[in-house]
């Protein structure tokens, strides 16, 4: 799930004012995982199915579609 955020309310000083379109935190896409809500930080997030998911829930959804094998811990 992405969503626009306006975080900006502090980058103004008394010096600069808030740098409007150039603020790097207005208008910020923020990704959250669609299974665990969580917000994906960085760019450790994977697209699946129309989905955006963390690298842990991406590894539930293969194997729910029976993608990858769910790891045998007794080899
Ligand atoms: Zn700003
Ligand atoms: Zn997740």
């Amino acid at each position: 799930m992405r969503r626009i955020e306006n975080d900006c309310c502090s980058c103004a000083t008394d010096t600069y004012p808030c740098r409007g379109s150039l603020c790097p935190l207005l208008n910020a896409e923020h990704i959250y995982c669609d299974k665990c809500k969580y917000e994906l930080t960085g760019d450790v997030f994977f697209t699946y199915d129309g989905q955006d998911l963390c690298p842990d829930c991406i590894i539930d959804a293969l194997i729910e579609d029976e993608i990858i094998e769910k790891e045998d811990h007794s080899l």
